[in-house]
């Protein structure tokens, strides 16, 4: 028997996100918006509170002082934060990169733990002007001079790369092997000499925080600043992103793509032309019944790939999959809640203008949507349709 019954913990827990966000985080959106810049007073009193309720770091385990959720529990959480902004979410919720659970003793009490404790902000660069879906093509580099790496290269792109207080930076260290053993991940800090936030660069959407160009000019790092082991980099960050992207846009693109529609369920009802409620109309009708549709299938796998990663199955097509179906149906169903309000969707009164912005870039980032196809035939040619677990 397959049983789809949610546990009561888990209700509790997901009624507990919804209320906190919808009481404590969502006020602060329109002024994020309008200004670029969360209130800090007002962040710095939610974000203790979030903390006091547990609701930081909820991916992380337990014994380094995260939520310990599973991944099932954390992609419902998720959820409700995707009916959120992603700048709220960063500041209030934290965004802690599992790949920091690679760092050793020492590591920890720097990087790893005041990370988790809200205390530091930590960026992930990859991205180069050069290299971006072929990551496997950057030319930041590092190479060992006595007891110190030397790190050479530009990032761009980088989330938080403006105000982190470190950054896990992806470079060659063997040209020749590249992502077979030649890719270390670093750990930089803000203010080492040499490196450099060029400027941030403005974006569609994602207001509230910020993307940076970094630039490391003979950047001189201890031997021991590596994360994880040298020439594992491109390994780690492949095994470690399955969750961040289930959970980060799989998950959050179920809350972003549900709140629009029950907006578009409540104005259909109270909005009248015609003497009567628009959603009487057909063409209203369909907009709601395509959108509940596509939800519910996203939701379904972001569920059926939560599970499979909680059972430790090897789940990177699926997550390929789901990465831009997600996305995709985010995209769909905004763009229909802005139809199905005429003109007032189009309106800055309303949160759906920015959420279409906000919206459109998880088809870019992490990944494009042509990459994950890409991989997902690939895996389906090679393997069938079995490669997507749902076999018996
Ligand atoms: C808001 C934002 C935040 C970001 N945050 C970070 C961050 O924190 N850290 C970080 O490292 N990066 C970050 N990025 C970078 C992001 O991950 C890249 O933009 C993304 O991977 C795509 O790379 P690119 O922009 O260089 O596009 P390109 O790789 O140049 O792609 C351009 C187009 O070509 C297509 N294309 C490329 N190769 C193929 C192929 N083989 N087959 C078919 N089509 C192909 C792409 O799908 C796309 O349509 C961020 C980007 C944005 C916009």
């Amino acid at each position: 028997m397959i049983d789809f019954s949610i546990p009561e913990e888990t209700r509790m827990l997901v009624d507990t996100v919804r209320r906190f966000v919808e009481a404590e985080v969502r006020p602060l959106e329109a002024e994020t918006e309008e200004t670029g810049r969360i209130p800090a007073d007002r962040l710095a009193v939610v974000k203790r509170k979030a903390q006091d309720l547990g609701l930081f770091a909820l991916n992380m385990p337990e014994e380094v002082g995260g939520g310990g959720l599973s991944c099932v529990d954390h992609c419902f959480v998720e959820e409700e934060l995707g009916k959120t902004s992603d700048a709220l979410i960063r500041r209030i919720f934290g965004q802690v990169y599992p790949m920091l659970l690679e760092c050793r003793e020492d590591q920890r009490e720097k990087y790893l733990l005041p990370t988790v404790r809200g205390e530091k902000i930590c960026a992930m660069a990859i991205t180069e002007p050069g290299a971006g879906s072929d990551a496997a093509s950057i030319s930041t580099h590092a190479e060992l001079d006595g007891d110190e790496w030397v790190l050479n290269g530009n990032k761009h792109f980088i989330s938080d790369g403006d105000i982190a207080d470190y950054v896990i930076v992806m470079a060659l260290t063997d040209k020749e092997r590249r992502a077979r053993g030649g890719i270390t991940l670093f750990l930089v800090d803000k203010g080492t000499p040499g490196f450099k936030v060029a400027r941030v660069q403005p974006m569609m959407g994602h207001h509230g925080y910020g993307h940076a160009e970094l630039v490391f000019d003979n950047v001189r790092i201890p031997r021991d600043a590596v994360l994880g082991e040298v020439g594992n980099g491109f390994k780690l960050i492949m095994n470690t992103v399955a969750e961040i992207r289930l959970a980060h846009i799989g998950a959050r693109a179920v809350g972003m793509a549900s709140r629009a529609l029950e907006m578009m369920r409540t104005y259909a009802a109270d909005r009248h032309q015609f003497g009567k409620p628009i959603g009487d109309f057909q063409m209203v009708q369909k907009m709601i019944a395509d959108s509940a549709a596509e939800i519910f299938g996203v939701k379904m796998m972001v569920l059926n790939t939560a599970w499979e990663i909680d059972q430790r199955r090897d789940v990177r097509t699926k997550v390929s999959a789901v990465k831009f179906a997600a996305s995709e149906m985010q995209g769909r169903v905004v763009d229909r809640a802005i139809q199905v309000f005429g003109g007032m969707g189009f309106t800055r009164e309303l949160p759906l203008e920015r959420m279409y912005r906000d919206a459109r870039v998880t088809r870019i980032y992490d990944g494009t949507s042509e990459i994950h196809r890409m991989l997902v035939a690939r895996g389906v040619i090679k393997n069938g349709f079995d490669i997507l677990g749902l076999g018996v």
